[in-house]
Parts: structure tokens; C-alpha cells; sequence
């Protein structure tokens, strides 16, 4: 019954799972917004708790024509990194300018320096007079004026029930994907029945925000994937570091440096394995482990390190203590 107020089941139905229980039907949802608006209408609101913020890593399921999935760029489970903002119309373009640093510092820490800003304005078909789009598109606007922001406008192409700023970012060979979004909202709100208490004590209907960072992880994740061509930096990198010996005499002194290195907080994997270490090296290579260290009889009596670089450069022995710190440095300036 929620999916057929939100409109949902009567136009997005075919995009939708269901299931039943108890001879009761069930729908799987595909998006998250209905159900913060359900939190939202838990209890009486009044003008003083707005802006009220949610933000879920909520699980959505799509039924997706077989022929659009694609690897992980598109998928029928996903997790977005989504929330939803209810307010005043006089509050959303603050809303929108801290939306918008967050974003910008969320695709820098990633890697990302080129982000193109696009504001959708009204289509011809849509709910709401004129002037409330006159003053959601303004305050969009005014939002990215006030960030120093360039965007570029695309007429007609808002969704029915509101103006929306979208990211898009371009990946190290130029290709642009769209990610993060910011959209206003008139329609649903009122739709389920969400409302507040004025301050002249009249109840009115909030303006909900619909905004993600990144989108949808597992597609995040591909273009993150596709951006550094599986070379993570090292701060995102899954093993950031892998800790071999050369032969069997040093295998305590390498997990004696791992044990080290883990108590730092890295994520670190041995490869203590009866290999050559040039077979060794070259596996994980392969593999753009971010940072290989190399402990052969000089290291264990220097108690110190060999590190090699995933560009194959390989660096004098330092104390451990020393090769942290360098790790540190590099982990927390997202280098
Ligand atoms: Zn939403």
C-alpha cells in the first residue's frame, strides 16, 4: 500500500520485485524515500526541527531488463548512499551549498579534480505553479553562485516534481559519469502525508531533498575501478601492503614488520611462500599492490625494511618506524 501512494506501483511497477507472506503481497523496495518519509511522519514536527537529515546506505532492488546489467556499473541489488533532507523552501539553497562542498570533498578525496555541475530545469510536464519552480530553480542557482560554482543548464530535463543540480565526473581517460545528485522535491512529500507544524501554527507540507553522493556504491566502485585502472591509491587500496622473504631464515622478521604494520591500522597481507622472490614480485605487481616490502639477511640484521614501490622503484632499507610514517603521511593526505 505504501508503494501504490507513492505512485510507484503505478508507474514504475515493472522495475519492481514483489513477493508475499502470510497471503499479504510485498513489495522489495526500489528506492529509499518513501520509507524515510515514514520516519519522518513518526510523531508531530514543527518548523524548529527542520531541516530534519536522513541518510541511509539503503539496500534497493531493481528489476533491470537482463540486457542492461553490465558488470557492477549496473546491477538489480544495490546500496546508495542516500538521504533525504526535509525543510523550508527558504532553506534549501543552504542545504544545497553544504550538500555541495561535501560533495566536491568527497570526489577529491577520490581522485577526482574534474567534476561538471548540471542543473535540470523544468520540464513541460509537471506538478506545481510557477512560482514555486521559479523559486527552486533560483535557489539552486544561488546555491551554486555561492559555492563559486560553473554549471552549465539543461531545459526541460528537471523530473516532474522538481529542479535538480547533477555531478557528473570525468575519469582519468575522459569518459563522464553521472553520480552524485541533488533534487528537490514538491510532490511526494505531501503525497504521504508528511507535514509540520508552522510557526503561525498552521500545518504545511515540507520540501523533501533527495541527494547522493557517490550514487550507487557497487557502480562507484567500478568507475573507481576504471579511473585508476585497478591501481588504487593507497588509502582505498583493499591489501595496502604485502610483506615477503626472500627465504625461509627471515619469516619472523616479516611477520614481526606485519604485525607492526597492522597494529598501525594497515591492512596487510605475508607472502611467506617457498617461491623466487622475483616470482614473488612480480605476482603482486600484477596485482598493484600499492606497496611490496622485501626482507631478505641485511633487513633482519638491520631490523629494517626494503620497500618497492608499485612503480617498480625500490628504496633503501629504512626502520619500520620510518616506513609507517611515510605510509601515514600518504594514507592521510589521500595521496
Ligand atoms: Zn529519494
Amino acid at each position: 500500500s505504501l508503494w501504490e501512494k507513492s505512485g510507484h506501483w503505478e508507474n514504475y511497477k515493472d522495475n519492481m520485485f514483489t513477493t508475499e507472506s502470510e497471503k499479504r503481497d510485498f513489495a522489495i523496495k526500489p528506492m529509499n524515500c518513501p520509507g524515510h518519509i515514514q520516519i519522518f511522519n513518526k510523531g508531530i514536527r514543527s518548523y524548529k526541527d527542520l531541516p530534519l537529515r536522513y541518510g541511509e546506505f539503503g539496500a534497493c532492488h531493481r528489476n533491470e531488463p537482463s540486457g542492461a546489467l553490465h558488470g557492477i556499473m549496473r546491477v538489480r541489488g544495490f546500496t546508495q548512499d542516500d538521504g533525504h533532507i526535509f525543510c523550508q523552501p527558504s532553506q534549501i539553497a543552504p542545504e544545497c551549498v553544504d550538500f555541495h562542498r561535501l560533495a566536491f570533498k568527497v570526489y577529491g578525496d577520490f581522485g577526482f579534480d574534474a567534476v561538471q555541475v548540471k542543473l535540470a530545469l523544468r520540464p513541460e510536464k509537471r506538478i506545481g505553479s510557477d512560482e514555486q519552480w521559479d523559486k527552486a530553480e533560483e535557489a539552486l542557482r544561488e546555491a551554486l553562485r555561492a559555492c563559486g560554482a560553473e554549471w552549465e543548464e539543461l531545459p526541460g530535463e528537471g523530473a516532474f516534481y522538481g529542479p535538480k543540480i547533477e555531478y557528473h565526473l570525468k575519469d582519468s581517460i575522459g569518459r563522464s559519469w553521472q553520480v552524485g545528485t541533488m533534487q528537490v522535491d514538491f510532490f511526494m512529500p505531501g503525497r504521504l502525508g508528511a507535514e509540520f507544524v508552522a510557526e503561525d501554527n498552521t500545518r504545511q507540507v515540507p520540501v523533501m531533498l533527495h541527494r547522493a553522493i557517490v550514487g550507487s556504491m557497487e557502480r562507484f566502485i567500478g568507475i573507481l575501478i576504471e579511473n585508476h585502472a585497478g591501481a588504487m591509491p593507497t588509502w582505498l587500496a583493499p591489501v595496502q601492503v604485502v610483506v615477503m622473504n626472500v627465504t625461509e631464515r627471515q619469516e619472523a622478521w616479516v611477520r614481526e614488520v606485519a604485525d607492526g604494520l597492522r597494529s598501525a591500522g594497515f591492512r596487510v597481507e605475508t607472502d611467506l611462500r617457498n617461491e623466487k622472490i622475483t616470482y614473488k614480485i612480480r605476482e603482486h605487481s600484477i596485482q598493484k599492490l600499492p606497496w611490496q616490502l622485501i626482507i631478505g639477511d641485511k633487513e633482519v640484521a638491520a631490523r629494517t625494511v626494503s620497500a618497492r614501490t608499485r612503480a617498480g622503484e625500490n628504496l633503501e632499507p629504512v626502520p619500520l618506524e620510518a616506513f609507517i610514517s611515510r605510509l601515514r603521511d600518504e594514507v592521510a593526505g589521500r595521496k
